[in-house]
């Protein structure tokens, strides 16, 4: 099974021919609700991809709140350790975007900071049993730590995506990372490094794997991905598919999902096997708009992904 320790955010779009200036009042011409946060994503996609997942997180008593439980469980995800809190709204993320596909995001957290350490030793039983562990930074990173710590006792794998990234992340979060998977900007401010391609991400792969983690993945968008294991000392690049993109928000987090799934079903398979249709999979969903709601299902993939 795939555990996800993580957000849930409720994306507010509005669609606008331009973005209003400070203070002014326009009309756009189009409105709509969507699921995102990366948690929920990356346990949708591993979800959908036929994995048995769990949603360890914290919405809002409001009805964004229960909305998001209803998608869960639609998605065929246990919210058993899904926790409502009074004390907060549930995440929010106002986002408006204009014609030529620019944006401004506002995200309140809300929800999503509250979840704790002692909500995890609830869900320690779901935590310490499952094949793999997945954690973000988008709850309070003292909750994540919790999150890994009791993964890795147990000998639980632990794939870890460092985002939104943080420049001066814990140390630990590299030693208990079994898998570090985080995206080019993410690798630069972790690194200080600048990364625009595969050359520069597996340098980066290389200070990143220095510092504890036992592998490390470098996302890539249209070039792919960049992995780097401890004991290797050359980078490996696995291009993307060549394919027409229209939306690629959330294909991260397609990516890790797929990652996960792979991890927790398939483990025989060799590590660049995995990113190769994790690539795919990614690839797929960028291909379609909004974020969940482009995320392939099982039954309408190759079947040699399964
Ligand atoms: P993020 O969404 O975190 O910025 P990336 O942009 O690196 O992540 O994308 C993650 C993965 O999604 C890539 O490694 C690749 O597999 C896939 N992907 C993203 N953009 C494209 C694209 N334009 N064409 C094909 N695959 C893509």
């Amino acid at each position: 099974a795939v555990v996800v320790v993580g957000s849930c955010m409720t994306d507010l779009v509005s669609l606008t021919s331009r973005l209003p200036k400070t203070g002014e009042t326009i009309h756009g011409h189009k409105f709509f609700i969507g699921f995102g946060g990366k948690g929920a994503n990356q346990c949708v996609q591993a979800a959908r991809l036929g994995a048995k997942t769990s949603m360890v997180c914290k919405v809002g008593k409001d009805s964004f709140g229960n909305d998001y439980i209803e998608n869960l469980k639609q998605n065929g995800i246990s919210t058993e350790f899904t926790y409502q809190t009074k004390d907060a709204a549930t995440g929010t993320a106002s986002i408006i975007v204009n014609n030529e596909g620019q944006n401004i995001i506002v995200i309140v957290a809300g929800a999503n900071l509250l979840l704790n350490t002692e909500d995890l030793r609830e869900a320690a039983s779901a935590i310490s049993r499952t094949k793999v562990m997945i954690c973000q930074l988008e709850v309070a990173p003292a909750t994540s730590l919790e999150a890994l710590t009791i993964a890795h006792s147990n000998g639980v794998k632990t794939l870890f995506n460092p985002a939104p990234a943080m420049a001066d992340l814990d140390p630990r979060f590299y030693t208990l990372s079994d898998v570090f998977c985080c995206n080019e900007s993410e690798a630069e401010i972790l690194t200080g490094l600048e990364v625009s391609s595969p050359e520069d991400a597996g340098k980066a792969a290389l200070v990143l794997t220095e510092r504890g983690c036992r592998v490390v993945i470098v996302t890539l968008g249209a070039e792919g991905c960049v992995m780097l294991s401890q004991t290797e000392t050359v980078p490996k690049h696995i291009p993307a598919e060549k394919v027409k993109a229209v939306d690629t928000t959330g294909a991260g987090d397609s990516f890790v999902g797929a990652l996960a799934f792979y991890l927790a079903y398939y483990p025989h398979l060799s590590l660049e096997e995995m990113l190769k249709r994790s690539n795919f999979i990614a690839a797929v969903s960028v291909q379609a708009t909004g974020t969940q709601s482009s995320y392939p299902y099982k039954k309408d993939l190759p079947l040699d992904l399964f």
